[in-house]
């Protein structure tokens, strides 16, 4: 069992994956990524997280160097050779090396990374208990649909959450939870699932999606608009879903406690759909 990474088309063992001072990626943060996940070693929702990659090239005129064939064959390979148990897979794209200069070359050629790594899912005792957040304000850029590898604002964000020994921060612009710097927020309103739409201000989740698409074959009603951040303390239920954190229940948000402070049936039902979903 081993990290492995892939560059440009080869293989290298991940301590030999070197890329150029003058990648796009280093100077401008001019790249896009995707991170996936393995459950019994095969990578789940591939597809969708390669139809998001297309569209994350696509809004950024990056040239996509491979075909979702070629990609998904790369993937498997990577996760062959590392060998682990579960694996959790980035897939990094930047428009490549160019001299420095903030307009770009129409022939610059793209660079390639995917690194394999050993995933440690959450312990199940925090998936019983939830977990903590705190809201802070979202000063992200306004395509946050792009899943850009330019994460300043969510390493502030991650760091603040961190340093207030909180696992999430809850983002809020305009008085609107958006999402959460690793994850997209719902909350549960009178049984009813609510969510952040799509558009720019969220990247549009793969779980989100999976979850929503569970709560309407459980019946649940869901909608798709903003919630307030008083709307978010008044929540019968707040969870998040994403890759790593899967469907995660905020039983406290800056302090105040959600429900009764307990993970909520609705989340505890999605969760266990979600489970069933990926075996
Ligand atoms: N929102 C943000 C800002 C994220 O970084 C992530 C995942 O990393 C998500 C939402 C959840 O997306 P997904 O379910 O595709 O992992």
């Amino acid at each position: 069992m081993q990290d492995v990474a892939f560059l440009n088309g080869a293989f290298v063992p991940l301590a030999e994956a070197k890329v150029s001072i003058e990648d796009r990626g280093f100077q401008f943060g001019d790249g896009i990524y995707e991170v996936i996940r393995t459950y019994k070693g095969r990578p789940f929702a591939i597809e969708a997280h390669l139809a998001r990659l297309e569209r994350s090239a696509t809004a950024l005129d990056l040239t996509q160097p491979y075909s979702r064939a070629e990609w998904t064959r790369y993937v498997l390979e990577g996760i062959r050779r590392a060998a682990y148990p579960e694996a959790k897979i980035y897939i990094q794209l930047t428009r490549g090396v160019a001299p420095r200069d903030h307009a770009y070359p129409a022939d610059v050629t793209p660079t390639v990374v995917i690194t394999v790594r050993e995933f440690h899912p959450l312990d199940s005792s925090v998936q019983v208990a939830g977990v903590e957040a705190m809201t802070i304000e979202d000063i992200r850029w306004g395509r946050c649909d792009i899943k850009s590898v330019n994460l300043l604002a969510n390493v502030l964000a991650r760091q603040q959450a961190k340093q207030a020994q909180v696992f999430e921060t809850i983002l809020v612009k305009a008085g609107s939870v958006t999402e959460g710097a690793v994850s997209n927020v719902m909350v549960v309103q009178g049984g009813t699932v609510v969510t952040a739409p799509e558009g720019s201000r969220i990247l549009s989740g793969v779980t989100r999606a999976v979850v929503l698409d569970l709560a309407l074959s459980e019946g649940l009603p869901v909608q798709e608009r903003f919630v307030s951040q008083a709307d978010l303390y008044d929540a019968d239920e707040v969870f998040l879903t994403g890759t790593t954190v899967e469907v995660l229940a905020v039983v406290r948000v800056d302090g105040k406690i959600i429900g009764d402070g307990r993970p909520g049936p609705i989340t505890q039902r999605l969760a266990a759909d979600f489970t069933s979903r990926v075996g």
